[in-house]
């Protein structure tokens, strides 16, 4: 049965901490602590900084107002003295070395709520700094910790791809499926009429129903043959606290040949020409609207720190990745060129990771009859809900 990480850290008390998640990456070289730093940000948030000289490798714990990060293959250094602002919720900071991990224990001045996977990002070496793992959080009720710390059952993650596909999830993790176009917006039209706003609908349906019955909480952007602006479908994965944003696609290309699915992030900067267009045209969508192209009233990934795009867009390179890996196995017909490309999507823009999926090219003949049917459709729902299995929901 598979357990999500965050699960874990809540049901693990401090005095039960035998937690035996399996590192996301490991390495085989030792990882040096070089330095731990407090902070105090923007809406009373407390920051840690720990900084080492390799990726690390950590799971998050609670114990009575203390909050514990364990460092896989990591060495303390005695001599490290943790800078502590003031005015955070961190007034001691010691580290405990027990084999080859080492744990950072942060006593903590109050209570805090179960740190969320968003609330962490480990930044890439820059200028003086090595590698930093950054944890952000402010002051809470426990809610996450408390509700739990009856139960001392250590679990352990031994998290696999497959096999947990009828299993229902310990903690209901939720994601918003979004069909693309719909009503006066027809999306892409094959050469036989099909129009991409009803294969993306179809399959939005039918991977809402895998999903649901794989134990996720999930939201359809539209259920029906209706317009939405893609600030708006941006907006429902805000207001529904989404863990995964979905977007559904089918393209059109002017070469007919070109065939196969392609995965999409958000980046600013288009990964290719092709891509680019991609996003132009899907953007377009806006357009369409009685007033004319709108600017997005609230662009809300803008109003991001960089820090907290920074962890967006990782978490969102995460699943894509995983999802053109899935998509791959699931020998589904795919296009030319790298399995994950960039381009700045409107829809993406938003504090929930996510990806576009182009399913495929309905100006391809073949592939438009492809896409019609139920039998290929249910192929790209069941690649996709095995992307989602496996990604990892949790710190
Ligand atoms: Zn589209």
């Amino acid at each position: 049965m598979k357990i999500s990480r965050r699960q874990l850290l809540k049901t693990v008390s401090f005095s039960a901490l035998v937690i035996g998640i399996t590192p996301r990456i490991a390495f085989s070289a030792p990882n040096a602590l070089k330095n731990i730093r407090t902070g105090l940000q923007p809406g009373d948030k407390t920051r840690l900084v720990i900084e080492i000289t390799n990726r690390p490798s950590y799971d998050i714990s609670y114990g009575d107002k203390q909050l514990i990060i364990t460092l896989s293959n990591t060495n303390g250094k005695s001599d490290i003295k943790p800078a502590l602002a003031s005015g955070t919720l961190i007034n001691r900071i010691t580290q405990i070395q027990d084999g080859t991990k080492l744990k950072i224990v942060a006593n903590l001045s109050g209570l805090i709520d179960a740190i969320e996977k968003r609330q962490i990002m480990v930044l890439d070496p820059n200028g003086d700094n090595d590698y930093r793992l950054v944890i952000d959080f402010k002051r809470g009720t426990g809610v996450g910790i408390l509700a739990n710390s009856s139960s001392n059952t250590a679990k352990s993650t031994k998290t696999t791809d497959n096999n947990n596909t009828n299993t229902a999830k310990v903690k209901q993790h939720i994601i918003v499926i979004d069909a693309g176009h719909g009503g006066k917006d027809p999306g892409c039209i094959g050469k036989g009429g099909t129009q991409e706003k009803t294969i993306v609908l179809s399959v939005a349906k039918k991977l809402k129903s895998r999903l649901d019955a794989n134990g996720y909480k999930t939201f359809l952007t539209r259920s029906n043959d209706t317009y939405l602006k893609l600030a708006e479908r941006a907006e429902i994965a805000e207001k529904k606290h989404a863990d995964l944003f979905i977007s559904l696609h089918a393209n059109a290309n002017p070469s007919r040949n070109m065939k196969g699915f392609s995965i999409y992030t958000l980046s600013e900067k288009a990964s290719d020409e092709e891509a680019q267009k991609l996003a132009e045209s899907e953007n377009a969508a806006d357009k369409i609207d009685v007033d004319g192209f709108e600017q997005f009233s609230k662009d809300i990934r803008i109003a991001l720190s960089a820090l907290q795009q920074h962890a967006v867009a990782q978490l969102s390179e995460e699943y894509a990745t995983g999802c053109a890996k899935s998509l791959n196995r699931a020998s589904i017909d795919q296009q030319p060129g790298p399995a994950v490309r960039h381009a700045p999507f409107a829809v993406l823009r938003s504090t929930v990771p996510g990806a576009l999926i182009e399913l495929g090219h309905l100006s391809n003949k073949k592939e438009e009859k492809l896409l019609k049917s139920d039998e290929h459709q249910n192929k790209l729902v069941e690649a996709i809900t095995k992307s989602v299995n496996s990604y990892d929901f949790d710190v």
